[in-house]
């Protein structure tokens, strides 16, 4: 179904404010709520239920009773799971307008981009999972195998993992709570979600969908939110939780792992990033930058996989400095309720102060701001930052080698292609980045050589459903799409017969 916005009312639109639990839609055990602020506005935009440590116990309980008990044959009947997501999934579409509204009321992510990764997309996953649930040979033969001078005909069994708690983050809510939850119950999982604070209705609306119009039974997806990580985290230590898929940053994502640690539970990390863009000597600078400039501005530059870093070659750094300077200067921010805006405000002033502090520090530290850098005065409300370009930048400073999440493009000259593969070498993270040549075989040369989960050679990016997502390094651990992504969620078991 193709909608645009003028199918839309625009406005703030409170969310669903209630925890799903067992199947129930409910407030906090002890009635507590926080208020969820509209970054535009700088205002409470409604609440949410503040879950307590109780909520979270009560949750993993149910979770655990119905994973253990197979409720509705959830674990073995693989076309009653398909069902219930494509029941989701049309809830989804039927809730699209409202939930288009929420995103950009709790998020202040430009509307334009709920017509692709914020909206559209996450509504495209939900019913691209189904079809591959289907497919996936769950039994297979694998021929007979010998070892130890003994030999047996062997099979491969994937069985669902169990327990999952997904964790997820602000920048880009329903995407990744569907991402996170879809194919985790299609392999026959018990899901508890647990979304960002920030950003509590994109998952508080899900759990709705799924209490009120679907079959999925109780305890099988559950969604749960609190104010405190504390609480959070008792989903990455408790016994009773067999997996944890986080995607956020590196340093909870440090946290969880230390805590999941001593139940050993399996990890899908989807971690920061500082991912670089290597433009060669023979790039047209032209088409290349002002797309690259726009790209890290974007949804204030809150996306984990932007090419931050644009490494120019030396002969080239003043032509290619006026290209992204003029870009960064034209680049439509402003209201998220405005089609033409490709960028809001930051999602809160915690954010938009880390950001003005690295922008300031950056220059302490020898760059040269040369657009942007601070508040813009034509928005005195909301937590907007100018988008900004910094030049002469130090890979090695802070702002070379820290993830900014905001509109913030940073330009550091190289001498010769070994040093440019260096430079996008030299940081703990490894998720994305991207090379720019005039000639595709070059590109991909370069490409082979940069350290990352995914690289696009004169392409903005891999990003694909059908393709593997995710980080070396820092940056994470397994990978979310295609058939990596799909087997995170089952364990392998071989089982061995006589050959
Ligand atoms: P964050 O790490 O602060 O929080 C992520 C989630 O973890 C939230 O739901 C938060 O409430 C929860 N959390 C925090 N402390 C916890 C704890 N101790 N135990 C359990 N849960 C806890 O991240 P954020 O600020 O919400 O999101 C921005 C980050 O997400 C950036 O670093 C960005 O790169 C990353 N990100 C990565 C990807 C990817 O695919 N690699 C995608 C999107 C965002």
């Amino acid at each position: 179904m193709t909608t645009t916005a003028a199918d839309s009312e625009t406005g703030v639109l409170a969310g669903e404010a209630r925890l799903l639990i067992d199947g129930e839609l409910v407030g906090a055990a002890d009635g507590a709520t926080f208020d969820v602020i509209n970054p535009a506005t700088e205002e409470a935009a409604g609440t949410a239920a503040d879950g307590s440590a109780a909520d979270f116990d009560r949750a993993i309980a149910a979770a655990r009773r119905a994973f253990d008990a197979n409720a509705g044959n959830w674990r073995t009947d693989v076309e009653f799971r398909i069902h219930c997501v494509g029941q989701l999934r049309d809830g989804l579409v039927r809730a699209q307008e409202r939930l288009r509204r929420i995103l950009v009321t709790e998020i202040g992510t430009p509307i334009a981009t709920t017509y692709s990764i914020q909206l559209a997309f996450p509504i495209e996953e939900a019913g691209y999972w189904p079809d591959y649930a289907r497919n996936f040979d769950y039994l297979r033969d694998i021929g007979t195998h010998a070892g130890l001078g003994r030999s047996s005909r062997q099979k491969l069994q994937y069985i669902p993992v169990g327990v999952v708690a997904a964790i997820t983050p602000w920048n880009v809510p329903l995407y990744l709570n569907i991402a996170e939850s879809v194919p985790s119950l299609l392999a026959g999982n018990a899901v508890i979600l647990k979304p960002a604070q920030l950003t509590p209705w994109a998952g508080l609306e899900l759990g709705r969908i799924v209490a009120e119009e679907t079959d999925i039974p109780a305890g099988i997806f559950q969604v749960v939110v609190s104010n405190d990580n504390d609480v959070a985290a008792t989903l990455t230590s408790d016994p009773r939780v067999d997996m944890v898929t986080f995607t956020g940053s590196t340093a909870v994502g440090r946290k969880i792992l230390a805590s999941a640690a001593p139940t050993v539970k399996k990890t899908v990390m989807e971690l920061g990033g500082k991912s670089t863009h290597i433009v060669l000597d023979d790039a047209d600078l032209a088409t290349v930058l002002p797309s690259a400039a726009g790209g890290v501005c974007t949804m204030s530059g809150q996306g984990c996989t932007n090419a931050t870093r644009i490494l120019l070659p030396r002969a080239r750094l003043a032509e290619g400095l006026a290209i992204i300077k003029a870009s960064i200067e034209r680049f439509p921010y402003g209201d998220p309720w405005d089609m033409k805006n490709h960028s809001g405000p930051s999602i809160s002033d915690a954010q938009r102060a880390k950001v003005l502090g690295l922008i300031e520090g950056a220059v302490a530290a020898g760059a040269t701001l040369l657009a942007g850098g601070g508040k813009p005065t034509h928005l005195p409300t909301g937590y907007y930052i100018e988008p900004t370009l910094l030049s002469d930048v130090d890979p090695r400073s802070v702002i070379g080698q820290e993830e900014t999440f905001g509109p913030v493009v940073t330009v550091t000259p190289y001498d010769s292609e070994d040093e440019a593969v260096a430079i996008a070498n030299d940081t703990i993270y490894g998720l994305a980045g991207q090379v720019s040549s005039g000639d595709d075989e070059r590109a991909l040369a370069v490409a082979l050589q940069i350290r990352t989960g995914t690289v696009g050679a004169n392409v903005a990016s891999t990003f694909s459903l059908t393709s593997p997502l995710g980080g070396v390094g820092h940056s994470g651990l397994g990978r979310r799409y295609g058939e990596h992504g799909f087997e995170e969620y089952l364990e392998v078991k071989a089982i061995g017969l006589p050959a």
